[in-house]
């Protein structure tokens, strides 16, 4: 690579640290059982009909996907009563983060973002010389004050992520509304819902697209990663204005959300039979975990997501390994400077009584 230049913002980016895969577990430590519980994926296989409409469409993949996703684009609106031409459907909800970020941030621009968060459009603003404010948290909850005394001229995007990951903790939809509505209108608010159906289910949880109308600055991203068990085909989309959608859609360019993923996808949002599968499962998970934690002593965040932040009062990095050999991987929450906290997803009944066995052993 001598004499070829790259962006200088590159030598201060930490690349992506992946989940552990089942396979490099199980070959590094000789183990058959494995369980995940680091990405936050859905625990159950892909609902039958997803599979039916991926099988049908695969017949025709000698032929280019629809180019923008028109009709995934109609089926989105027709659901959450957004037109279409606010809609930016993209090769995961991470593509569209991606495609955003590129769009809007320019070098010198300022990111206002919560110091524990997903770090995926800050990681991009960064490469494109953007300068993060990264606002400490109060306790357990985002400092809404501090970031909005944090606007400057430089401020071009404040991100909140709602329900927050890693945390899994909601911002009530007053607080956010009104938060919204004390931003300055030419700053973007980017709300990262990709936990979307697991927070709706929390009454204090801000139906943020019905703000939309009305705020041109705002920008929400949904997934259908997690809910609608579709992580591995990547599909998400971002709802934001006609002008700014239109420019997004310009910048990634066309045919990025492969077939099969439009297929599924448009599939997905009409089986709320799995949606409810999965948020049930998901909260008998979680109480599962929390009766054990409550009467461990161990202190957690109560989730309104499909993981839980967990004080496990050891260093995260040795749990981490000591839960790896015994074939559990979950998130070290050392990542983002919780040295003794971990990030355990959500998983089948089963799963999640072989986590908690398997962390007995280490506590
Ligand atoms: C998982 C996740 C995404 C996007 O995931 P995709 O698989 O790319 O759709 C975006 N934001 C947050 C906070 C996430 O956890």
């Amino acid at each position: 690579m001598d004499g070829i230049i790259l962006r200088e913002e590159l030598e201060n980016i930490r690349g992506y640290i992946p989940g552990r895969s089942i396979e490099e577990v199980q070959e590094e430590y000789g183990l058959s059982d494995i369980v995940k519980l680091a990405s936050n994926e859905n625990p159950m296989p892909p609902s039958p009909k997803v599979l039916e409409a991926i099988q049908k469409a695969a017949l025709d993949i000698n032929i280019y996907p629809d180019a923008l996703g028109d009709a995934l684009r109609k089926k989105l609106s027709e659901k959450y009563g957004v037109e279409s031409e606010n809609i930016v459907v993209g090769n995961g909800g991470m593509e569209v983060i991606l495609a955003m970020a590129g769009t809007i941030i320019t070098k010198g621009d300022e990111i206002i973002m919560p110091a524990t968060t997903f770090p995926g459009f800050g990681f991009k603003s960064s490469l494109l010389g953007g300068k993060l404010v990264k606002v400490p948290l109060n306790k357990y909850d985002f400092d809404l004050d501090k970031m909005l005394e944090s606007i400057t001229e430089k401020t071009k995007v404040i991100y909140i992520c709602n329900p927050n990951n890693p945390t899994g903790k909601i911002i009530p939809k007053n607080k956010l509304k009104e938060f919204i509505d004390k931003v300055p209108k030419n700053i973007v608010v980017f709300i990262d819902e990709a936990y979307y159906y697991y927070g709706v289910k929390n009454s204090e949880y801000l139906d943020s697209v019905r703000l939309l109308k009305d705020r041109e600055n705002l920008i929400i991203l949904r997934s259908f990663s997690k809910s609608s068990g579709l992580a591995g085909l990547r599909v998400g989309f971002g709802l934001t204005n006609k002008k700014l959608a239109e420019n997004f859609r310009k910048a990634l360019g066309p045919f990025t959300v492969n077939k099969l993923a439009q297929a599924a996808a448009i599939t997905a949002l009409d089986d709320e039979e799995y949606l409810e599968k999965t948020v049930e499962l998901n909260y008998k998970s979680l109480g599962i975990m929390e009766d054990f934690f409550k009467k461990n002593n161990l202190e957690y965040i109560e989730s309104n997501a499909n993981f839980i932040f967990v004080n496990v009062k050891q260093h995260s990095k040795i749990v981490f390994h000591e839960l790896m050999k015994r074939g559990v991987i979950i998130r070290p929450g050392f990542q983002w400077g919780w040295d003794n906290w971990i990030r355990v997803s959500t998983g089948t009944e089963e799963e999640t009584h072989m986590f908690i066995e398997k962390l007995k052993e280490i506590l």
